[in-house]
């Protein structure tokens, strides 16, 4: 479980006796480095790093970084907000020992998620780890709940020595193909042996559909802890890969046209150990506050798709009748619509009953998207929202009329548009606070900016090794 306390000058309780100790350990098993790691409003993750030595001190005193990569866009460009994206001022990464991890994938270093503090100790506004750990605990004390999440993860593998920044597939067999699974076979057997080293229980890694297209899946688990594990499980694939000579993409389209890389959240929320998702009254075994959550989800997805794809480049894959669950609509077990019912197998339900949000790819920063996901949630909750009808088949087919009776809309088919919907959107921007809202729109547009008069295969090209 991860602390939900805020880290504090001088460090919590019993955080630099624990960081000496654990310094000592790393330092005789070869460990001369750790990443300090967090991911920026654009949903780039951006580091720092120390020798081994100084972890008790940064567990103490955190390590200075500058706010302005709150406003940083993908290209390494900044935009501005009235409070953020200023060259003055420092703020303080505070390590979470919980989360440390010693990377197998990368021999001498080891990983850890930080929170953001001011100078004065205060909460950084700005800090979406912090913002989720926030949201989460109001649901606690709030409703009792508690959530699980686990977020899926494509990507696509190109060879490492491919001309300039084109994308030539790494492996040529068919999707979910045996072929596909061969040629890559000594890299994955690699990864799945680095992830395992580093407790990171996997649940399943296959070759998906678009070239040179791979997933792999994860337990679930706290969101805050899902989210550190998402960008931990990226810096793996990586750094593998790297080894064999390999370039990984996560970018929501490596090309303008077809599949993309998608990064589905499965979210479900429980009291006392309960899962609200299974043995309810409702619809499928949900609970009718199981029901409402999902209502909730489907309101705000259209300005959620604002922080769940975040780049002009998601808005490429965020098309119909490609899996990425385009339309606010539900169904049980039902790819194209942007949340998919999952009941589990017989005997195993009160576990495995989840929501699965397709509409959310890995520029998505994994702190906010969850976060906003779990707000959404909660409202459909606190007001008893009345889930619609389901759908089946793919909602695609559906004609204008027939979309509106059942209450199906296509989700923003670009980025200016989910801004759009953002700003209307008064839950979510609370939920965030001011400074991060003001971030994620100021972030937005510079982004929209960014690819002002660019074509399709352009805008792919510009986003296809950012993330
Ligand atoms: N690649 C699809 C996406 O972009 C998802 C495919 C699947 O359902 O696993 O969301
Ligand atoms: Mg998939």
């Amino acid at each position: 479980m991860t602390t939900l306390a805020d880290p504090v000058p001088g460090g919590r309780p019993g955080d630099v006796e624990r960081a000496t100790a654990l310094s000592a350990e790393l330092t005789g098993r070869g460990v001369h480095g750790i990443v300090l790691a967090y991911v920026d409003t654009a949903g780039i993750g951006r580091v720092k790093t120390i020798p081994t030595a100084k972890l008790a001190s940064a567990v103490a005193w955190g390590v200075g970084m500058s706010p302005v990569f709150d406003t940083f866009l993908a290209n390494d460009s900044i935009v501005s907000t009235d409070v953020l994206g200023s060259p003055d001022g420092d703020l303080r990464l505070y390590p979470d020992l919980d989360h440390l991890v010693v990377l197998s994938g990368q021999p001498g270093w080891a990983w850890v998620p930080v929170d953001r503090v001011t100078q004065e100790g205060e909460r950084h506004p700005g800090c979406s780890r912090t913002f989720l750990r926030r949201i989460v605990t109001a649901a606690a004390d709030r409703h009792g709940i508690s959530f699980k999440a686990g977020i899926e993860i494509e990507w696509a593998v190109g060879q490492g020595s491919a001309p300039g920044d084109d994308f030539v597939p790494a492996v040529q067999g068919p999707a979910y193909g045996a072929t596909r699974q061969v040629e890559l076979s000594d890299c994955t057997a690699e990864l799945l042996a680095a992830l395992a080293a580093q407790g990171v229980d996997v649940d399943q890694l296959h070759p998906e559909y678009a070239a040179g297209q791979f997933e792999i899946s994860v337990g679930a688990l706290d969101p805050v802890a899902a989210a550190d594990r998402s960008v931990l499980v990226r810096q793996t694939i990586r750094a593998v890969s790297q080894r064999h000579g390999l370039r990984v993409s996560f970018a929501p389209a490596v090309f303008a046209e077809g599949v993309g890389n998608g990064g589905h959240v499965h979210l479900s929320a429980w009291r006392e150990g309960r899962n609200l998702h299974s043995g309810g009254k409702g619809r499928y075994g949900m609970t009718a506050e199981a029901e409402s959550f999902a209502a909730g989800l489907l309101a705000h997805l259209p300005a959620l798709t604002a922080v769940t794809a975040p780049s002009p480049a998601g808005y490429l894959r965020l098309k119909p009748s490609q899996w990425a669950g385009v339309f606010t609509a539900w169904g049980r077990e039902t790819r194209e619509s942007a949340v998919r019912v999952i009941t589990g197998t017989v005997g195993h339900r009160d576990q495995a009953a989840n929501l699965e949000v397709k509409p959310v790819d890995l520029a998505a920063n994994p702190y906010i998207a969850l976060g906003c996901l779990i707000a959404a949630g909660l409202d459909g909750l606190e007001s008893s929202a009345s889930l619609p009808d389901e759908i089946t088949g793919d909602p695609a087919r559906f004609g204008a009329e027939e979309a509106a009776t059942r209450g199906v809309r296509r989700l923003p088919a670009s980025l200016d548009e989910a801004v759009e919907e953002f700003r209307k959107d008064e839950l979510l921007r609370a939920a965030l606070g001011p400074a991060l809202a003001d971030a994620v729109i100021a972030v937005r547009l510079g982004e929209i900016a960014a690819v002002a008069g660019l074509d399709d295969g352009q805008v792919a090209a510009a986003y296809r090794w950012k993330y």
